[in-house]
């Protein structure tokens, strides 16, 4: 079969590999379509460190083509989402009530990682009964697969933000994440939602998914601007979307003491991510910094794809370029570089 690797660090291309198979509890999906994501750039700069000839992609959805033998719940043919992260359902990690954490920190994290990814025709799933989830006739492909890691990540910025039902939001970074970040706070019941970009089509996603208004960085003081927006006190939740240490530390200054600061960013540099003294109340004004890698599982996943079948939402918007499979190197390209104003780079099979 086709996949697309990083063959070493910087290096990217299509190369000829074996099929997967599955283990007892796991399944082979033939992959429909796919996403790429802004980590698999990190990662063939070196983020997690030198790889071989490492299938990349963690966003896809596929038909089921093979089962193992303790598969209860699918079977081949049927349509299915899987999560970007893949926990490990028996570790003490998911049972402790963190999966993403499974078998190390970050440890769910396996595709692309630490096996093969889903940029190729087909992929192995391991626990398919809990990773997997099919897809409701209703919602096509390209609805689906934004569940894997955009929904995924960009509600987890709400959820874990503890947004209060009318509260102030502030998302930093409207990228796709922070672009579903802001419609998870929507979704969540807050009362303003700023969100804080500076590329003019970002501006317009951000505000057809429920930016109530639009702060620009390159025109004016973001603390300021919010501190403004929210007659000084500062926003109760404020969500990191970008992994930057200057992003970071903007969230910190305009939550309100009480607040939370939600982080969804990859901080891909540098040793340390510096929390400013003061304004976090020299350690004592009861902001909360909250952390987490992108919810996976079927459960997870099942209730995102509610979500897009009860037509609360629809991520497509974030489609700005579609290519074939056999234009991977020309579409990973495109994102990778960030040409054409891109957003999200659709692969389909
Ligand atoms: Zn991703």
């Amino acid at each position: 079969m086709k996949a697309f690797v990083m063959k070493e660090i910087g290096q990217v291309g299509l190369v000829e590999k074996p099929m997967p198979q599955p283990g007892p509890l796991d399944a082979v999906v033939r992959t429909t379509a796919a996403l790429i994501c802004t980590s698999d750039s990190h990662t063939v700069k070196g983020g997690i460190g030198p790889r071989e000839n490492l299938t990349l992609g963690h966003e896809a959805v596929g038909t089921v083509h093979e089962v193992g033998s303790e598969v209860k719940d699918f079977r081949r043919g049927d349509r299915v989402l899987v999560g970007a992260i893949t926990p490990d359902w028996g570790d003490l990690a998911s049972q402790n009530g963190y999966p993403a954490q499974s078998g190390g920190p970050l440890g769910g994290f396996k595709f692309a990682n630490s096996k093969d990814g889903v940029f190729a025709e087909y992929f192995h799933v391991n626990e398919a009964d809990a990773n997997l989830a099919k897809i409701p006739d209703t919602v096509s492909d390209e609805m689906a697969v934004y569940c894997a890691d955009m929904l995924s990540t960009g509600f987890m910025g709400a959820e874990n933000g503890d947004i209060p039902i009318g509260g102030t939001v502030a998302v930093l970074a409207q990228g796709p994440v922070g672009l579903m970040a802001t419609a998870g706070a929507k979704l969540r019941g807050a009362g303003l939602v700023i969100g804080v970009e500076s590329v003019p089509s970002r501006q317009e996603l951000a505000r057809a998914y429920g930016a109530d208004e639009i702060v620009d960085f390159t025109k004016e003081d973001v603390v300021e601007r919010v501190l403004e927006l929210t007659q000084g006190q500062g926003v109760d939740t404020a969500i990191e979307a970008l992994g930057a240490n200057v992003t970071f530390q903007t969230a910190v200054k305009i939550t309100k003491p009480g607040g939370t600061i939600s982080n969804t960013g990859y901080y891909g540099e540098g040793e340390f991510v510096n929390i400013p003294r003061v304004e976090w109340g020299v350690g004592m004004a009861d902001k909360t910094i909250a952390t987490g890698l992108c919810p996976g599982g079927r459960l997870r996943m099942e209730r995102l794809l509610r979500i897009l079948e009860a037509k609360r939402l629809d991520p497509t918007q974030m489609t700005t370029h579609t290519f074939s499979f056999d234009d991977m190197e020309r579409a990973f390209e495109v994102a990778d570089k960030k040409l054409e104003d891109v957003v999200k780079v659709l692969i389909t099979f």
